[in-house]
């Protein structure tokens, strides 16, 4: 979107009329003064430094127990993740989490679900 209007304000400016003044002049509005709802809930928090606020990066697991599972948060009761269970496995083994027990993946690594305050 923000290319779009970039492109768009360009364009303009190329008319040989008096507007290319005009362009060069104005300031753009921050994104965030027009932002509402969950798209500024996420502009604000990654403004603060949280670049993941869904939880939506890929993790690397680490060596997990019954005792230490790999936490994976959500702000659902429920959420389906995925396990990449082989470095040379050509799948991923989806299963769903919820919240209470962990639970072991075929390969034999724990997960556990977390509950997380919503945005
Ligand atoms: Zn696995």
């Amino acid at each position: 979107m923000a290319w779009l209007c970039a492109r768009t304000v360009l364009q303009t400016c190329r008319r040989p009329i008096s507007y290319s003044l005009t362009c060069a002049q104005k300031n753009f509005a921050d994104p965030l003064d027009h932002a509402t709802g969950v798209d500024k809930k996420e502009m604000l928090a990654k403004l603060a430094g949280n670049d993941d606020p869904y939880n939506l990066t890929i993790k690397r697991r680490a060596h997990s127990t019954k005792e230490t599972p790999n936490v994976v948060y959500s702000s659902f009761e429920s959420r389906i993740i995925g396990c990449i269970c082989d470095e040379d496995a050509m799948h991923v083994n989806w299963m769903w989490l919820h919240q209470g027990a962990p639970r072991r993946c075929e390969c034999g690594h724990w997960f556990k679900l977390v509950e997380k305050a919503p945005l």
